[in-house]
């Protein structure tokens, strides 16, 4: 596997959670980042600690329109509401990023013949019938529920970047994503990291939808980002799982939480949405086998380095 080097690559979603993370970390091995973003879920608070670095340059623009920032050796696409709160109430501009977006990005490695990598998820599993998920499994997706606007433009995204290797001989990956969160996470996005330690941090009841028995396997920002660079530098073109194995129910990641920013609030138990997956976790050994990565950071570990952040955003 040589490592290649890039000089100038570009980044959609730049302004988001993990699409700032990847634009840190690029910019920390040497290349020029261009980031682009329309700040539909974005924020440039994400961002401003790069204002006066010479080598990022960001540009707000909606990728469903076809861009070209020139020339570039990657293209990095990290663009799409990614929180189910946030893809439901933008379901078409979800469905249009994962399609038209996700073209756009395609064409523009496709001039420049730039590698293409693209954040694909574990959602591509639906509510999986196979546990853990490997990559081979096809997943149990509802095509037509509340989630479908969200899992369908990922799958969508797959088939076309798939597409675009096989026809064009593009090189291309995809990393599959399983839940992840950190500093920048969005405070108010609804997911479950983001409400508990929000919630915990002033002092309100932790909200737990169904019985908190479904599951989740939650990875700590820095060592998705150090697999996804991982993986891009190897060439990979099928899907790869990068997330923590480590699986925790929803009631036991709750009292992590509570124990971490040491509060004592109740819990409350609210209806569990439609169609939401009862168990997640990834089986990484491909990642493991082929990129020589292995999360390092434990949940509770993860929570703890994140609680600043958390603590900055309560008003
Ligand atoms: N969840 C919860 N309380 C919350 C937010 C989410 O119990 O305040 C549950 C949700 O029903 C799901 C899990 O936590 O089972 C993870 O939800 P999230 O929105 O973070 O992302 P998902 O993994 O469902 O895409």
């Amino acid at each position: 596997m040589s490592k290649q080097v890039w000089e100038r690559v570009l980044v959609t979603g730049a302004a988001g959670f993990l699409g700032s993370h990847l634009c840190d970390a690029l910019l920390a091995e040497g290349a020029s980042v261009v980031g682009v973003d329309n700040l539909a879920t974005g924020s440039l608070d994400n961002l401003k600690h790069l204002a006066s670095e010479s080598r990022f340059t960001y540009e707000q623009a909606d990728i469903c329109r076809p861009f070209d920032y020139g020339e570039v050796d990657y293209v990095f696409n990290f663009a799409s509401p990614a929180s189910p709160e946030d893809y439901m109430r933008l379901g078409p501009e979800t469905l249009r990023v994962g399609s038209d977006g996700t073209v756009n990005a395609l064409e523009v490695a496709k001039r420049y013949d730039a590698g293409f990598l693209h954040a694909s998820t574990s959602e591509c599993y639906g509510d999986p019938l196979q546990h853990p998920q490997t990559e081979a499994y096809w997943g149990n997706v509802n095509p037509i529920g509340p989630r479908s606007v969200y899992d369908e433009a990922k799958r969508f995204s797959e088939a076309t970047i798939m597409a675009y290797h096989r026809y064009y001989r593009m090189r291309t990956g995809m990393v599959r994503i399983f839940n992840t969160y950190g500093p920048r996470l969005q405070p108010n996005d609804g997911r479950v990291i983001s409400n508990l330690m929000m919630q915990a941090l002033r002092r309100e009841p932790l909200t737990i939808y169904g019985e908190g028995k479904q599951t989740r396997s939650f990875c700590y920002v820095s060592d998705l980002v150090r697999g996804i660079v991982a993986l891009a530098h190897s060439g990979e073109p099928l899907p790869t799982n990068i997330g923590n194995p480590q699986e925790w129910t929803i009631l036991d990641c709750a009292k992590t939480v509570l124990k971490v920013t040491g509060v004592d609030v109740p819990i409350t138990f609210k209806p569990m949405p439609e169609d939401d997956p009862k168990q997640r976790r990834p089986d990484i050994t491909k990642a493991r086998e082929l990129l020589g990565w292995e999360p390092q950071v434990p949940l509770r570990e993860g929570l703890q380095k994140s609680l600043e952040y958390f603590q900055s955003k309560v008003q």
